[in-house]
This record gives C-alpha cells, sequence and structure tokens, in this order.
C-alpha cells in the first residue's frame, strides 16, 4: 500500500452488512501483510475501556488483556498509549503479558521489564506539578474531581459540567505562572511538563522498523498519534487510523479516521477477529 491522504472511500461506514468482519478486513488488510512487522496500537479510555463518571473506577473492557497477548504473540508490535500512569496499566492489563508494550502518562512513563521507567527530563518539572496539584485540591470547587498523576494533574468537570468555565480559567491561570502546558481531554483538561513526549513520540518509538501500523484512539490527545502514523506513512509504512467514535468524540479526530467504529466493544470484536486471522494463517508462532 502507498503512502496516501485520508481516502474517503475507506472512511466510508462499513456498517451495512457483517460490520464487524468488514471492519475487521479494513484492519486485517495492512497487518497480514507481513504480521512480523506489524504494529498494532491503541489507546485505552474511550477506546478499550467504556468511559466512566470516575476515572479512577475505569477499567479495560473483558476479553482486552486476552486478546492483546493475543496479538503480541503474532504482530511485531502490540502496544497501549494512553495518558493513564503505567502502573493503572500494568496493573489492569497484566493478563495481556510481557510482550504488550505500555506506555503512560502520555508518553512519559513506559513499563519495561515490569517497572514503570519515567522520563529522565520529568525530574525538573516534579515540583511544579507538586505546586499546580495541591493549589488545585485546595481551591477546585468540591464537586470538580482533581486526579494527580504521576507527571501531571487533570481537572475532571463531567460530574459538573457547570464548572468547565471555572476549570479552563484555573488551568490557563496555573499553567501561565508555572510553565505547565495544558492538554484538553473530554470534559476534563491535563497539566503536564512541556516535555516533548506524547503519543506521537510513543507511537513512532513503537513502530519503528514496522512495515505497516495501526492506531486506535478516541480523544484529542491521540491526534499526536495520527500525526505520528501519517509521518511515517510518508515513509512508505502502511497506516490505519482508526477512531472509536462517541457523541463526544472532537470533529479533528473523526476527519482524520480511515475507519470509524461506534464504541470500545466493537473495535475489541475487530482485534478479536484480527486474532482469529493470525492464529488461523498459521502465523502465531510462539503459544
Ligand atoms: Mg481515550
Amino acid at each position: 500500500m502507498s503512502p496516501r491522504s485520508p481516502d474517503p472511500a475507506r472512511q466510508s461506514s462499513p456498517w451495512s452488512a457483517d460490520p464487524v468482519t468488514a471492519a475487521a478486513d479494513i484492519v486485517g488488510r495492512v497487518v497480514l501483510v507481513d504480521p512480523a512487522a506489524a504494529a498494532v496500537l491503541s489507546d485505552l479510555d474511550g477506546t478499550l475501556a467504556t468511559i466512566v463518571t470516575d476515572p479512577a473506577a475505569a477499567r479495560p473492557l473483558p476479553g482486552v488483556p486476552s486478546v492483546l497477548g493475543r496479538l503480541a504473540r503474532a504482530v511485531g508490535v502490540v502496544g497501549v498509549i494512553s495518558g493513564r500512569p503505567a502502573a493503572f496499566l500494568a496493573e489492569h492489563l497484566a493478563g495481556a503479558g510481557d510482550r504488550v508494550q505500555l506506555v503512560g502518562s502520555y508518553g512519559l512513563e513506559r513499563v519495561a521489564g515490569g517497572v514503570v521507567r519515567l522520563d529522565p527530563a520529568f525530574e525538573h518539572w516534579a515540583p511544579r506539578v507538586a505546586e499546580v496539584t495541591a493549589r488545585a485540591r485546595s481551591e477546585a470547587p468540591a464537586d470538580v474531581l482533581v486526579e494527580a498523576k504521576p507527571a501531571t494533574v487533570v481537572l475532571h468537570w463531567r460530574a459538573a459540567p457547570d464548572r468547565e468555565a471555572w476549570c479552563q480559567a484555573a488551568a490557563e491561570r496555573w499553567a501561565r505562572q508555572t510553565g505547565l502546558e495544558l492538554v484538553p481531554a473530554r470534559m476534563a483538561i491535563e497539566l503536564r511538563p512541556p516535555i516533548p513526549a506524547d503519543k506521537g513520540t510513543a507511537a513512532a518509538s513503537l513502530a519503528a522498523g514496522c512495515r505497516t501500523v495501526v492506531f486506535a484512539g478516541d480523544d484529542s490527545g491521540d491526534l499526536a498519534a495520527f500525526d505520528a502514523l501519517d509521518a511515517l506513512a510518508a515513509t512508505g509504512v502502511s497506516s490505519v487510523k482508526v477512531v472509536v467514535g462517541a457523541a463526544e468524540t472532537p470533529p479533528a479526530l473523526l476527519a482524520r479516521a480511515d475507519l470509524v467504529v461506534p464504541e470500545p466493544a466493537i473495535w475489541l470484536q475487530i482485534l478479536e477477529h484480527l486474532a482469529d486471522a493470525l492464529e488461523q494463517a498459521g502465523r502465531a508462532t510462539i503459544s
């Protein structure tokens, strides 16, 4: 497959007949060319886990660890790239096995050999992240959820939509005062160090040397990974950009999709079809 811009024909919805199989074929056509040289990468929340009001309560859908493990036995690189702390990924995706690459905190953390490693550049920013976390905890209205992550802090207004303006204003003020960057998310805003690591650097790193790459996401933070796939496509790598859609899906993300699927459960089914196809093709080399 040659490098290309998004092709409207490939974006057309496959949901008319046997939709999961049709969508799985779009992904499989790329991955099955040379599975050992393929990267299958996915976001977690909203992509392989249903979005819930309390982010701490979100879990990968049942079946996710199993299918990631099956894919990792047949495909060159399988990875989950998330805004979640890497320790969360390691805990809840433990069943996937060591072959599945886990990148957390938007590329700032990685699990290697069972150990979480933070980007070395973070040390300089740690006091400022701690300062903003403390201020958010003391100043935020009670119905705003302040989520402290290993390297960032997030203000969530999903439980109190009328707090959006307060959260935006506070985050902008703290960002100006500390030099932290703002990352918009679904009914939330994150403050993070301006370290050049994001889902795009993570995707490019994991897919390095691969002939084909698939990435699925659902949110603005996933645009960087789509940028990375486009950059790889410009060098001849075949790519499929998957958007797991919902009413809140950012239009900018949808506009970049090669394939849109309606919900995490369907993306899981597509991955299961892909794992079945790889195993049926006798390409699962190690049990
Ligand atoms: Mg997500």
